[in-house]
């Protein structure tokens, strides 16, 4: 069985949503579909929980009233049948009044919680219907029944196995099995969710624990693109990636994928495809962990970088400086991202500035320190050392005219990092965007 997922925009019409429901028909195969909230619900039912932190009730109303307004609006236009408008109308009813209640009184998070799950609730609920309506044999899977993390908030992909087996035998001989993104329980049982942009890891996490043969993810764009269309002129959809690549692409912010979606299925095996809603025809990106074409594939950047480079007499030679060092970072909970070092100095980069004050101050009891912002790194991925190949030279070649503050090569053979001012993003991007041509 495959697992497709489709995006908030995807589902953001009844227009999309018929789109979706022909993609879904348009093989005979048994698959489960996940999905996301309509667009822009996620962001309502969070402005929502905020007005009723700050106690003020008559704006979450309103704004409550605002959104099911638009609702309305789409039940009258997705279905055909008087029939279905009122099951429709019903599904809105019911899941506003829900709503509503968490108005009353004082609020908590768990209240949150449950205004949180209800976008995915409501775009399952309709599109279930939109397929009945279409005389398709199909089944909503509950997530809250069998989508788990745990007391440190992690996925529970064992007991998300073990919870999901009942639910399918239950849910009997389909076509389509429906099933949302995002919402989950904890591990007290309370409703809680997978962070935003969470339903993509709902699909992978899904996906193994059923042994799917693939994952399809179905958003609004081509596949991974090789390098940020914004800054640079033609660039082009990548066919294939490891898995590993494909990890180094989304924490340099290829802002397709949610971070941690592709650890389940890299770890089951399970091949994750990009597809674009708007395109089925195309063949998208393949992320799997299949051995793939040698060389330079992508690059990707982050912004808001901060450059500290600290020097010491005190390394010289020594052992232990390092440690040192690393524990007053890990004391004020900074994760470092890239390091070099010589014999007498470290420089490394941090992308969160928090508690850079304390740092510094440790820091000055044992060297000297320079910090600077504004930086960005520029991450290039591929297979750098594939078979008697070696790629860095290009890099560094192409690199020319570009001050560059720090390189990092050889952590993993499938990335090189360099840190750079941000005012030289543009510039070293499409000096790099050479390199695939
Ligand atoms: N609806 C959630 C969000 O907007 C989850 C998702 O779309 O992946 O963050
Ligand atoms: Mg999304």
């Amino acid at each position: 069985m495959k697992v497709l997922k489709f995006g908030g925009t995807s589902v953001g019409s009844p227009e999309n949503m018929r789109a979706v429901m022909n993609i879904i028909t348009a093989e005979k195969e048994p698959k489960v579909v996940v999905l996301s909230a309509m667009s822009g619900t996620t962001n309502s039912l969070v402005d929502i929980s905020s007005c009723l932190y700050k106690g003020d009730k008559e704006a979450a109303k309103s704004l409550i009233e605002e959104l099911k307004l638009k609702y309305t609006k789409v039940v009258t236009e997705l279905f055909s049948s008087e029939e279905y408008k009122g099951k429709g109308q019903d599904v809105i009813c019911r899941h506003f009044d829900l709503l509503k209640e968490q108005t009353e009184g004082d609020f908590s998070e768990i209240k949150e919680q449950i205004i949180l799950a209800q976008g995915e609730l409501i775009s399952t609920a309709l599109f279930t219907y939109l397929l009945q309506e279409n005389k398709i044999k199909t089944a909503l899977l509950p997530s809250l029944d069998f989508m788990r993390i745990d007391e440190e908030k992690q996925a529970d992909l064992k007991k998300i196995k073990e919870l999901i087996k009942p639910v399918l035998a239950q849910a009997g001989d389909q076509d389509i099995f429906i099933a949302q993104g995002y919402i989950c329980r904890n591990a007290n049982g309370d409703i809680d969710n997978l962070q935003r942009g969470g339903s993509d890891y709902t699909a992978t996490l899904l996906g193994a624990a059923i042994n799917a043969e693939e994952v399809e993810i179905w958003t609004d764009i081509d596949g991974i693109h090789n390098n940020d269309p914004r800054f640079v002129e033609k660039t082009k959809r990548i066919e294939n990636l490891l898995f590993v690549e494909a990890a180094e692409l989304a924490y340099f912010g290829a802002k397709i994928l949610h971070p941690l979606t592709i650890l389940p299925a890299k770890d089951a095996n399970i091949p994750v495809r990009l597809k674009n809603t708007m395109n089925p025809e195309g063949e998208g990106t393949l992320i799997s962990n299949d051995k793939t074409i040698a060389g330079l594939k992508a690059v990707a950047a982050k912004d808001g970088i901060t450059a500290i480079r600290i020097r010491s007499d005190r390394m010289l030679m020594a052992y232990g400086f390092l440690r040192t060092v690393f524990q007053i970072f890990e004391k004020y909970k900074t994760s470092i991202d890239m390091i070099t070092t010589s014999e007498v100095a470290i420089s490394l980069s941090i992308d969160n500035n928090k508690n850079i004050e304390r740092i510094v101050s440790e820091i000055k009891e044992i060297g000297d320190v320079e910090v600077d912002n504004d930086y960005t790194i520029v991450c290039v991925v591929g297979d750098m050392i594939a078979g008697e190949k070696v790629f860095s030279k290009q890099v560094f070649n192409a690199l020319e005219g570009i001050p560059v503050r720090m390189i990092s090569y050889g952590g993993s053979r499938y990335n090189i990092s360099i840190l750079i001012k941000s005012e030289f993003k543009k510039a070293t991007l499409q000096k790099l965007n050479k390199l695939f041509v």
